[in-house]
């Protein structure tokens, strides 16, 4: 069997062409960052090649020049795209201004070395791999929950790519007579054609599966907030403050809990509404969004009732929370409403005898009504053991 490069470019175009010209057809019109960026920056990695097999047709015309300096721009644009793509899924990524500058200089050194086939050769593919390598490394170290095999995936073709196009570089700048186009039937050139056909439809599949992924993330993040207060629901917290129990209780971390209730709600309702009562929720909830660290949690158990976990914090940062939320409470501007809006709270800290995340509830549970025996608008610290004592207060 013989293989020919301008044949397997052929093919790999054509194969590039399809594929991602059928993403806008499958993927729809309704995409996230993530999606629009991935799925463009595979349009123009195969309009880059189109145009630079067009190119060949034109050799020595200055339309040569044109069309192969906009292909590799196309390149750039297209590894700059995945880049962002990685970046909308995965979190803040690494490198991205020294990728920014290698895509913007790739063309015009391209352009400037294009009547010595040895340096243009040479730096292209250079400048290409090193555009490749900063996109794979963007794989790494996920800062998101979108992680997922897709992104090795993306990553292993990418390093395949850069390893081919160095070799490449190193081909023309070097040994020029061996590679005098990039159509050479050298073996490295054949390999390297069929290497960036499979990681190019590897790749197609791989953002399609991120696609599906980020749906699937998102389904279930909607299936565990709470429309109303924005913040987690029940389900939510169930899968949210289970492992953070887990972990302070393995390491014998600091936690805290917090049950919060407003204060005489039915009250509030009747009053001036239930929709102003809803407002008050909404309220609370974006209180607590704006007050709580990232990798604190906080759900609506439903009603007017809130949870709030506080990993590696003391009683003081408790106080200080429930202090900010009765703050933010007290300033609370709703029309028609002529009485501040307040809230009792139960603290529970980990401790030895809790040996479920429930069990460190119940015990948030006791002392929010004990809170509310009390006279209410405070937070009290419940007893560091399971079972409190009986206390009369608790019998009001
Ligand atoms: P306490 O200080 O003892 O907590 O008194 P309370 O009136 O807040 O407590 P109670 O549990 O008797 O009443 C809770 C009220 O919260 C009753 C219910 O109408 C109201 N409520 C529960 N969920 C919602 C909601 O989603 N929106 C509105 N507007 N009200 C709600
Ligand atoms: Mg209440
Ligand atoms: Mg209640």
């Amino acid at each position: 069997m013989n293989l020919d490069v301008t044949t397997l470019l052929i093919v790999n175009v054509v194969n590039l062409a399809l594929t991602a010209g059928t993403l806008p057809f499958i993927m729809g019109r309704q995409l996230s960052r993530g999606a629009w960026f991935a799925r463009s920056a595979l349009i123009m990695q195969a309009l880059g090649w189109l145009l630079m097999i067009s190119s060949e047709q034109f050799s020595g015309h200055w339309l040569d020049r044109a069309l192969s300096v906009t292909s590799v721009s196309c390149m750039g644009l297209g590894e700059w795209w995945m880049f962002r793509a990685l970046g909308a899924w995965l979190g803040p990524r690494r490198w991205g201004r020294l990728l920014a500058v290698v895509c913007v200089l790739t063309p015009i050194g391209y352009f400037l070395s294009f009547d010595s086939y040895p340096l243009r050769v040479g730096w292209t593919n250079f400048m290409l791999a090193l555009q490749l390598v900063l996109v794979a490394q963007a794989c790494l170290h996920p800062a998101s929950a979108m992680s997922g095999r897709w992104r090795w995936v993306i990553m292993v073709g990418l390093l395949v790519l850069a390893g081919f196009t160095t070799l490449r570089g190193i081909l023309g700048a070097f040994f020029t007579e061996q590679y005098p186009s990039f159509t050479a039937p050298h073996p490295i050139n054949m390999l390297a054609m069929l290497a960036s056909n499979a990681a190019m439809v590897l790749a197609n599949v791989a953002v399609l599966v991120a696609w599906r992924t980020e749906a699937e993330a998102e389904l279930q993040l909607q299936a565990q907030t709470d429309p109303l207060s924005g913040l987690l629901n029940r389900r939510g917290w169930d899968s949210h403050a289970t492992p953070l129990w887990s972990h302070a209780k393995r390491h014998g971390l600091p936690l805290g809990l917090v049950m919060l209730d407003l204060d005489h709600f039915k009250h509030v309702n009747d009053r001036y509404g239930h929709e102003t009562g809803d407002l008050v929720i909404r309220e609370l909830g974006s209180a607590l969004r704006f007050t709580l660290r990232r990798s604190d949690i906080a759900a609506r158990m439903g009603g007017e009732e809130f949870a709030v976990l506080l990993p590696y914090s003391s009683e003081s940062a408790a106080r200080s929370l429930f202090a900010r939320l009765r703050q933010a409470l007290e300033t609370l501007n709703i029309p028609g409403m002529d009485e501040p809006v307040r809230l009792s709270a139960g603290l529970a800290l980990l401790g030895p005898d809790d040996t479920s995340l429930e069990a460190l509830r119940a015990r948030a549970d006791t002392a929010l009504y004990q809170a509310k025996a009390e006279g209410r608008d405070r937070l009290v610290l419940a007893t560091s053991t399971a079972t409190p004592p009986a206390s009369p207060a608790l019998a009001a």
